[in-house]
């Protein structure tokens, strides 16, 4: 090994993202994209930013995107942090709020991007089991901490947390920051953001690569009191005080306040999902009951690996992670509906099933 590495980086284990497929033509069920499109007014604001004013550096405040989320939300604009996608606003999250001498709390089946950060910070972690129905139980957290994130609805899981719950969470630890990462939240679970001025020890994350199917622009935002969104302003400024380029800020603006085009996506997406869920457990699989984008799911008699290679035979990519508790289990992204079909073809037409 080199001796010029640093002792950390060379022991880190990177956050392995999904793969993104260079083959055409598979039905890509892997990494929670939307099938249905940003909005057109989306599209149309990027053509039309796409000018002679790119020589120009984009607005390091991202002001117009921060105040159309601020309308959305109900909160002040000054409360907003945007950054590329919500794995950079994740990881200044880090960087900014999540150290302390204390560990940091997180589910010990949830988003492999925590212990990876975690370990590129050197947090200490303490990671709190999920109950035997795969949920998070919020009391489970009643122990000294320096900082909790949670993702609601978790992931893999898709099992969301109730309102109450988060709150009485978030109550329970005034004195430290608790994070709550709402990728999912918007196929059928319940923001935090109203609880923002409430509790100063809140930050919620969300992005716009799933209900605002935005994944290639990569942004993603968090909401909190201000010395929170100071932290992280902090730490981005000191990578890169241009969160956004032109581009993403314009589209994300768009995306925002096109609140018809995200009602219907994400009605589609929830009535697949539910079809989906349904006729899963119809064939005899284990479904977590989801509410997100995706769902986790276990087969009657197949190994995880076996049922992941046989679709992807067929040409359907899903994720499968390798791992104790979960080897058996396979998040599914919910696509179109004619996607699906094709997923529950080939799932019918295994050896085994039924
Ligand atoms: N949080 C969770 C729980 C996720 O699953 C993802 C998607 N990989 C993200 C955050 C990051 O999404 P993005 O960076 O596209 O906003």
């Amino acid at each position: 090994m080199s001796q010029y590495w640093s002792p950390i980086v060379s022991t880190l284990k990177p956050y392995v993202a999904g793969e993104q497929p260079r083959i055409q033509n598979l039905v890509k069920l892997n990494t929670n994209e939307n099938p249905y499109g940003p909005s057109p007014k989306a599209v149309s604001a990027i053509q039309a930013a796409a000018d002679d004013a790119l020589r120009l550096y984009p607005d390091p405040s991202a002001t117009a995107l921060r105040e159309a989320i601020a309308v959305r939300f109900g909160v002040q604009a000054d409360q907003v942090f945007v950054g590329n996608g919500s794995d950079e606003v994740l990881a200044h999250t880090f960087q900014a709020l999540l150290k302390h001498d204390e560990p940091l709390l997180y589910p010990d089946i949830t988003y492999s991007f925590y212990p990876t950060y975690s370990r590129l910070y050197d947090i200490d972690v303490v990671e709190i089991p999920l109950d035997g129905g795969f949920r998070v139980r919020h009391a489970d957290y009643d122990r000294p901490c320096g900082a909790i994130i949670i993702p609601n609805p978790n992931a893999p899981t898709g099992i969301g947390l109730a309102l109450p719950d988060i709150e009485a969470l978030v109550a329970a630890h005034p004195d430290v920051p608790v994070v709550v990462d709402e990728a999912y939240i918007d196929f059928g679970g319940e923001t935090a953001a109203g609880l923002i001025g409430r509790y100063p020890n809140l930050l919620v994350i969300q992005t716009l690569s799933k209900s605002r199917s935005l994944a290639g622009m990569r942004v993603g935002f968090a909401l909190g009191q201000r010395h929170l969104v100071d932290a992280l302003e902090r730490v981005k400024d000191s990578f890169n005080s241009y969160p956004l380029d032109r581009l993403a800020q314009v589209a994300a603006t768009a995306a925002i306040e096109d609140a018809e085009w995200f009602e219907t996506c994400r009605q589609k997406i929830i009535a697949t999902r539910d079809r989906v869920s349904g006729e899963l457990q119809a064939m005899g699989f284990d479904v977590l009951p989801s509410q997100a984008n995706f769902v986790y799911a276990k087969h009657p008699a197949l190994a995880g690996a076996e049922v992941y290679s046989a679709l992807r035979a067929e040409g359907v990519l899903v994720r499968h992670w390798n791992k104790p508790r979960i080897a058996d289990y396979l998040r599914i992204s919910i696509g179109t509906d004619a996607e699906c079909d094709r997923l529950l073809d080939v799932l019918k037409n295994l050896p085994a099933a039924g």
